[in-house]
């Protein structure tokens, strides 16, 4: 059987003039991410993008799953091809779903062409289909309301296509057609669920991870690395950069007052994501954070969190719960590495009694007491590289 995928098209349908850019992007992404299944041939035309298999070793239940991992498409279809000839496409049908048929009690034709010379309507079509099927599984009703079977019939330009129920494909815009940001990438529930949000909006992603060796141990980094690599079939090939944080845990410990150790230490951390972003080209720093989650997640302390950055920062949770997090955790498949129980650095030196409305006055004033220019520098020229391909 001519199994093939099709991959419909979302959002960028819309764009006007710069849709082929989106479409390169995205025919592309799925080259890139089908190149670890088997050869395909790979193809734009009428909003779809074809996956054809090249020979027989193609594997396309694998293909499937891929492709429903890829941003920018609202459908994913296994369907059959065939000769447009309506009888070829009956005996498509009778094959290719023929485990459906043996399942069903009704079932109707639906019939789509985009194909405007085709010598028949698409009703004519679907009746025609329909009797054969009828006369071929004599137990199956007919049922153009209601039926548990829907045959679909797609005929395009130079074939047609069987397929019955098409799968949701991952939405969102093609990665990389919205730029890219600096995601800051911590071994909680959170921040993969904001990275894979941002990714989902087309942004290309360079995820950041602060790490306080020997407070947190090599294996809450490893944590962090597990978490990156469940997010690279969404994100694509991504370099997770690993900043030293260590010194300057240790000297705001050291020289600020207990209550602003998060607030400052959060200070640092966007400084360091503003100096990656600015080298690679990134236009956002992207957060896990939820408004009210924690002390360091208040109005006040966001922004005083923000205040030394011009770059903006994107809180994709800001006003989710944590439940509503947990669901979309569940679903890309990060939540079971996130809830292991390896500690992070921001609970490394927590205070007993964080403030929660921060003053920014106070706050310049205790950071007062660091050379910041010189902690950021050390800690930007320490960041270690970890490339994370699937
Ligand atoms: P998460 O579940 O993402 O860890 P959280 O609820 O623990 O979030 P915080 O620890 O306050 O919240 O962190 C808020 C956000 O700051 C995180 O979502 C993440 O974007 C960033 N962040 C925290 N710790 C780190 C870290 N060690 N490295 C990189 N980013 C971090
Ligand atoms: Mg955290």
């Amino acid at each position: 059987m001519n199994d093939i995928l099709l991959l419909k098209q979302g959002e960028i349908v819309l764009k006007g003039l710069n849709r082929r850019i989106f479409e390169d992007k995205l025919v592309a992404n799925v080259r890139r991410r089908m190149a670890h299944v088997g050869k395909f041939r790979i193809y734009a035309a009428q909003s779809t993008v074809y996956v054809e298999p090249m020979d027989e070793t193609a594997d396309m239940d694998a293909a499937f799953e891929a492709a429903r991992q890829i941003f920018g498409f609202v459908a994913v279809v296994r369907a059959a091809a065939c000769d447009k000839d309506p009888d070829a496409i009956f005996e498509t049908a009778k094959k290719y779903l023929a485990e459906d048929f043996a399942q069903a009690k009704s079932f109707k034709v639906e019939t789509k062409r985009s194909d405007k010379a085709y010598p028949m309507t698409s009703i004519q079509l679907s009746q025609y289909v329909g009797g054969l099927l009828s006369d071929a599984f004599p137990d199956i009703e007919v049922d153009v309301h209601d039926p548990e079977l829907t045959v679909r019939v797609e005929v395009r330009e130079t074939a047609a296509y069987v397929h019955s129920v098409p799968a949701l494909g991952a939405g969102g815009m093609p990665v990389g057609s919205c730029g890219s940001a600096v995601s800051m990438l911590s071994g909680g529930i959170d921040s993969p669920v904001s990275t894979w949000m941002t990714a989902k909006r087309g942004v290309n992603i360079l995820p950041v991870h602060f790490f306080s060796f020997p407070y947190t141990s090599e294996l809450a980094k490893g944590k962090v690395i597990e978490l990156a690599r469940l997010l690279a079939p969404w994100c694509g090939r991504m370099t997770l950069r690993i900043v030293p944080f260590t010194h300057i845990q240790e000297e705001i410990r050291d020289k600020c007052p207990e209550e602003y150790f998060t607030v400052i230490m959060r200070r640092f951390m966007t400084r360091i994501c503003e100096r990656i972003a600015r080298d690679n080209g990134c236009g956002a720093i992207v957060t896990g954070e939820s408004l009210g989650q924690v002390a360091s997640q208040t109005l006040e302390a966001m922004a005083v969190t923000q205040e030394p950055v011009k770059i903006p920062v994107l809180r994709p949770l800001i006003c989710m719960d944590k439940r509503e997090i947990i669901e979309i955790a569940r679903k890309i498949g990060t939540f079971e590495t996130s809830i292991l129980p390896y500690e992070d650095c921001c609970t490394v030196f927590t205070p007993r009694h964080p403030r929660t409305k921060p003053r920014l006055a106070e706050v310049l004033e205790a950071e007062s007491a660091l050379d910041v220019q010189a902690l950021v520098d050390e800690a930007a020229g320490g960041v270690e590289n970890v490339i994370i391909s699937r």
